[in-house]
């Protein structure tokens, strides 16, 4: 058997909106890294994470196979701050070994034309990259009779001479984008079992905010189902950030005051603002900054901009709303994208059809709102619902 020129398989990652960083980029990147070792724990293998000027490569155990590197770069693309995974071949610096590298990685592959693509990290290495492009280039076209196209490649070979190796690669896996979750604080999602709060997470833990999830059940008035569901798609979107939690608070109770307390039509808006306030709570307790919903404009009857600017007013703390532009057809593509949808179709029953009146109000009052929450004495009621959490954790 003759020595392979390709050197270690290893993992490449370019980062996303990090780069436009200015003084803060370090604590990013630290921040970054520091992710990407957490979701790498699972391996029972150690890595070695190392930043390198623009990009951060992942250093595997010696002796490693292509397969590992692949289950790496499987693993990280899930990790938001990234916007290309590559599992790259770490090979000897010098113009020769690279050469012979480029031809051994084309050896197996039949694409109709090529192209290679080189990038010089460190000036000091001998050629430029347009040399390098030919030399490499021009080799593999003579080894192999494969035409160059550089417009239009089928098969483009990546080189890029960095301060202690060359990466050599071909594919890539595309990242989450995004800001490095922790980056923005802590926030705390109102996690439905539906459709759209479980994106609304993945969209703001990709803006750097690590969360936690509060759902309400309608226990003891509903099956445990709701708190299945909302464990499952906890469960699947642990994998962006990590270390996630889920709260639950059994809100049958305070749902049947409601309805007895007030008018029909406001239940629903009044049930709304008395999570929130909850929330509120929990979030303070939790050391959370802000509150994520997955309202769009105009969805329901309770998404109304009256509705929505009834809740508002319910609570101090800031409430996010990342959908709030979105269709709902935009929103099922992201859930099926990110692996929710199929959890949050699922049956169930969601407190909220507890409280389903003939007409809803869609544009409530906030003066009749709190003649409501006077009479449920709703501040007093939401601390008993935050003292009434149950943790999972997974
Ligand atoms: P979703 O698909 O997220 O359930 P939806 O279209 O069903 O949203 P609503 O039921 O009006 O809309 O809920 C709007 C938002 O209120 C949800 O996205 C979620 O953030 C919050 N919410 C609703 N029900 C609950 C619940 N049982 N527990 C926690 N949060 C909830
Ligand atoms: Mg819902």
């Amino acid at each position: 058997m003759t020595m392979s020129a390709l050197g270690e398989p290893c993992v490449l990652l370019k980062l996303g909106e990090i780069v436009l960083k200015g003084k803060n980029r370090e604590l990013f990147e630290r921040r970054l890294i520091g992710n990407i070792r957490g979701a790498l724990k699972q391996f029972d293998f150690t890595v070695d994470v190392r930043k390198r000027h623009g990009v951060i490569a992942i250093f595997l155990p010696q002796g490693s196979t292509a397969d590992r590197a692949d289950a790496v770069a499987q693993r990280v693309a899930d990790v938001p701050g990234l916007v290309w995974i590559h599992s790259a071949w770490q090979v000897p610096k010098d113009p020769d070994t690279v050469l012979k590298a480029g031809l051994e990685l084309f050896r197996d592959r039949h694409p109709a034309t090529f192209a290679v693509r080189s990038r010089r990290r460190d000036k000091r290495f001998p050629l430029r990259s347009n040399e390098l492009d030919r030399l490499v280039g021009g080799a593999i076209n003579d080894e192999y009779h494969l035409p160059v196209d550089l417009k239009n490649p089928g098969l483009t070979l990546h080189i890029e001479v960095d301060r202690d190796e060359v990466f050599m690669f071909t594919d890539g896996l595309p990242g989450q984008g995004g800001l490095p979750v922790g980056s923005s604080g802590r926030a705390l999602v109102l996690m439905s079992g539906g459709i759209d709060s479980p994106v609304a997470a993945y969209r703001m833990m990709r803006r750097g905010l690590h969360v936690d999830f509060l759902h309400f059940s309608g226990i003891p008035f509903t099956t445990s189902e709701s708190i299945y569901k909302a464990y499952a798609l906890v469960r699947k979107l642990d994998r962006f950030q990590g270390q996630s939690r889920l709260w639950v608070v059994p809100f049958g109770k305070a749902q049947q005051s409601i309805r007895t307390s007030g008018q029909d039509r406001l239940a629903v808006i009044a049930q709304r603002r008395l999570m929130l306030k909850t929330a509120e709570e929990v979030a303070h307790r939790i050391k959370a900054h802000a509150l994520i919903t997955g309202d769009a404009l105009g969805q329901v009857s309770s998404q109304t901009l009256a509705n929505i600017t009834a809740q508002d007013h319910a609570v101090d703390m800031p409430i996010l709303r990342p959908l709030v532009g979105w269709d709902k057809t935009e929103i099922m593509a992201e859930a099926r994208r990110i692996g929710t949808l199929e959890i949050s179709e699922l049956p169930d029953e969601d407190c909220c059809t507890l409280l389903a009146p003939k007409r809803a109000e869609t544009r409530a009052k906030i003066e009749d709102l709190k003649q409501i929450e006077k009479r449920l004495d709703a501040e007093e009621l939401a601390v008993q619902l935050a003292d009434s959490i149950q943790e999972y954790t997974l």
